[in-house]
């Protein structure tokens, strides 16, 4: 039987997954038609989806198996009540290596004080050792697929790393806590914080005035997450005073993040432009195939989201 897959991902870029996604069903043995513009809604069978999607309402896909999407987030999509198909998020290794990447990265800018190096050029001879990262706790809120990794990368340089999660877990060199009770200790130990939590209602506003409070004095705070777990009042107030030494941020509440939005203009600022993690064309394209042979096999989808849980 031909399949139908839908790719309803246009601004994610038809064109470069298309050979990608062809690649992988030939590999799997899967024949099927696959395109932005496919036949009646009634025929479709997979729908490979984006936030920006024009799919939103799901009803006519009367087919449907699942819908499999190519963001790791899915704060956009879980609530939609015409969904009544498993909803599968994206996990992938192309997306954890990049996340891995850019925490490190901006981690170790933050604990080696490389803005301190690049605003001292200027002939004075001005030494300024670091700690050594054994003596640099780090928290990481979140011990997803995204925030397990980040974590276990930080632990294997040596920082002391702190994470944080709904239910407990147990992540190898890392020193895990959960629930409320977990949150106070995570954040009293963390000179950098890295927020890698999925927008949920309880999740929204995580890091309010009272969390900020509990933060050591000069506390770093990285958001790769979604700008809204961060109540950006309190942050600015908490950057205004220096109680937050400096945050950087690549998830915002309205993105593009507003000309004017004072972020931008903050000295204790770094905005990036959501690029902290891609989905990647090549990598992504297996792990969609792989839930479609799945489906067709009768196996259960991976990545599936909990919808009560909203992630
Ligand atoms: P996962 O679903 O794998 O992990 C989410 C983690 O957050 C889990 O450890 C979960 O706990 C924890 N969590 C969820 N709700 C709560 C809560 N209320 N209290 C405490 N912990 C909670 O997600 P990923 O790691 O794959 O991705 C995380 C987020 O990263 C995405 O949702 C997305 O928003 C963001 N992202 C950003 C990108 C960027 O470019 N900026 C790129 C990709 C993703 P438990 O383990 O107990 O379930």
């Amino acid at each position: 039987m031909t399949l139908n897959i839908l790719f309803a991902a246009n601004e994610t870029g038809w064109a470069e997954y298309e050979p990608h996604l062809r690649h992988w069903l030939a590999e799997a043995g899967i024949e099927a038609q696959l395109g932005p513009d496919l036949g009646p809604p009634s025929e479709i069978d997979y729908i490979v989806y984006a936030p920006s999607s024009e799919v939103q309402d799901f009803r006519p896909y009367s087919r449907l198996k699942a819908v499999l999407n190519l963001w790791a987030g899915v704060e956009d999509v879980v609530g939609n009540p015409t969904l009544q198909v498993p909803l599968a998020r994206m996990v992938d290794n192309g997306l954890t290596e990049g996340m891995v990447e850019w925490v490190v990265g901006h981690v170790l800018r933050y604990h080696l004080d490389i803005d301190h190096a690049l605003a001292n050029q200027s002939g004075e001879w001005l030494p300024k050792v670091p700690p050594l990262a054994r003596n640099r706790p780090v928290t990481v809120l979140g011990l997803g697929a995204l925030g397990s990794a980040c974590a276990k990368a930080l632990a294997a340089l040596n920082f002391p790393v702190t994470g944080w999660s709904r239910s407990a877990k147990s992540v190898a060199g890392v020193s895990c806590l959960s629930g409320p009770e977990g949150l106070e200790q995570a954040l009293a130990r963390a000179q950098i914080l890295v927020l890698l939590l999925p927008l949920t209602p309880g999740t929204e506003n995580m890091l309010n005035a009272p969390h900020i409070d509990q933060l050591p004095e000069g506390c770093c705070i990285l958001n790769p997450g979604r700008g809204p777990l961060i109540d950006d009042t309190a942050l600015l107030e908490a950057l205004d005073s220096g109680h937050v030494g400096h945050a950087t941020l690549d998830v915002f509440r309205t993105e593009p993040l507003p000309a004017e939005h004072p972020y931008w203009s903050h000295p204790r600022v770094t905005v990036t432009p959501h690029i902290a993690s891609a989905t990647r064309a090549e990598t992504a394209s297996k792990v969609i195939v792989d839930n479609i042979r799945r489906g067709e096999q009768g196996k259960p989808f991976l990545h599936v989201v909990d919808r009560q849980r909203g992630y």
